[in-house]
């Protein structure tokens, strides 16, 4: 279905103004999250506004009783080791996480199309499916160099106007095992290029105990994150007692360097593994160490318990992690799908389940990461998109098309397609 839009023939001026007019776009009959009567949503600036401004000269785009909701966040995705729109990669079996990584560099080796090229084209998909903002994890070692960093910098300056983009330089091969990765992560610190500074698995895969050289990995990063005023996302795949100690010691270590708030721990998977007074006592260091967490629903019993985290005023955010990369053919940039995945996941049923898992994509990952929420209310960023649909939890499970996107009130893809 077509939006109409078409600006150069329906602006109109309401009313003459001495000054540069500013310009409002009118969304015309939508249905915020699919609840109420239909409205029009007024954008200014960037923002939502409670009526157009006198004077402004007013663009109109037909919502045709669309339900408007708000534009998602995908606070894990790694859009470098992406082949998305390449030819298709056949895989070979892998098992851990030494494997997994030597399956990256053969990937990156494989590819003919440059890492900005293809991070550009699937974020810019990403924005056609509703997003408004990622995460992006970008590998630094030595088999790359800072390779990834530049690339999705400058991805991400192609996508200014149509999406916020936040990266993080992780030492995918560690930087005990990998010689050399420590320098590059110091050097991609101080690039001035990057948002955050990431760790791995700091001690099953890159821990003191394993073939490796130099100073503990999380002394590094807390470190570079100190010296350079960055936040912190550490992949933490471990288990157990592995993946519970490194999280402890992350919340002291957040706490000693004032970082509360600007701690986040990917994945988590030792928490999912936690119940009852446990996970109660984990979620409460978490929250009082200002640490938030990011889950990707990758399956029923590696799913974060978001619910108790957030009652327990943990932020968690939602995420694709790699899409069409080494480790799996599967992913696909779409946030409104990873929120159903999350519904499958967690075994969503109600009415109220499925509206939770599409808030953790929108809000969730928008506190996760620092950037303001979009409630769709006046004074909230004017990102958002339209579907055909009945209500918030029908989309969740039957994943409508997106025929508008909106970024900062300026249409950025329409029917599917990004337009920049
Ligand atoms: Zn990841």
């Amino acid at each position: 279905m077509t939006v109409e839009y078409d600006p150069s023939v329906r602006q109109t001026r309401a009313q003459e103004a001495p000054m540069t007019p500013s310009t409002a776009t009118v969304y015309r009959d939508v249905r915020p999250f699919g609840a109420g009567a239909p409205v029009d949503l007024v954008a200014v600036d960037g923002v939502l506004a409670e009526r157009v401004p006198d004077g402004a000269v007013v663009e109109t785009v037909e919502g045709g009783g669309r339900i408007a909701l708000p534009g998602l966040v995908d606070a894990h995705i790694h859009p470098d080791k992406t082949a998305w729109g390449q030819p298709w990669y056949t895989r070979r079996p892998a098992a851990g996480l030494a494997e997994y990584v030597r399956g990256d560099v053969e990937l990156h080796d494989w590819q003919r199309t440059p890492l900005a090229d293809r991070a550009y084209g699937l974020l810019a998909h990403a924005v056609s499916r509703g997003t408004r903002a990622v995460r992006a994890h970008v590998d630094v070692a030595p088999a790359y160099g800072l390779e990834a960093v530049t690339g999705l910098a400058e991805a991400r300056e192609r996508l200014r106007s149509a999406l916020d983009v936040q990266i993080v330089a992780f030492p995918q091969h560690g930087v005990r095992r990998a010689p050399g990765a420590g320098a590059l992560l110091a050097e991609a610190a101080a690039s001035g290029l990057v948002d955050a500074v990431g760790g791995l698995d700091p001690d099953g895969f890159d821990g003191v105990g394993v073939d490796g050289e130099g100073p503990a990995q999380l002394d590094q990063v807390f470190a570079l994150a100190e010296r350079h005023g960055l936040p912190v996302d550490v992949h933490l795949h471990d288990r157990g007692e592995r993946g519970l100690a490194p999280l402890r010691d992350i919340a002291a270590r957040t706490k000693a360097a004032g970082l509360q708030g600007r701690v986040v721990v990917s994945h988590a998977f030792c928490v999912p593994e936690l119940s009852g007074r446990a996970l109660e006592e984990l979620a409460e260091l978490l929250a009082g160490a200002g640490i938030g967490l990011t889950t990707v629903a990758p399956s029923a019993h590696q799913v974060l318990p978001f619910r108790q985290l957030l009652a327990a005023g943990v932020r968690v955010g939602l995420g694709s992690d790699g899409v069409r990369d080494s480790w799996s053919p599967f992913g696909n940039a779409d946030m409104l799908h990873r929120a159903h995945l999350l519904g499958w996941t967690t075994d969503a049923r109600t009415d109220r389940d499925l509206a939770e898992c599409f808030d953790l994509a929108a809000t969730g990952g928008a506190e996760l990461i620092g950037l303001p929420a979009a409630t769709l209310a006046p004074g909230s960023p004017a990102d958002f998109f339209l579907v055909a649909g009945e209500c918030l939890p029908q989309v969740v499970v039957d994943l409508p098309a997106r025929d508008l996107v909106v970024k900062g009130g300026q249409v950025v893809a329409r029917d599917g397609k990004f337009t920049g």
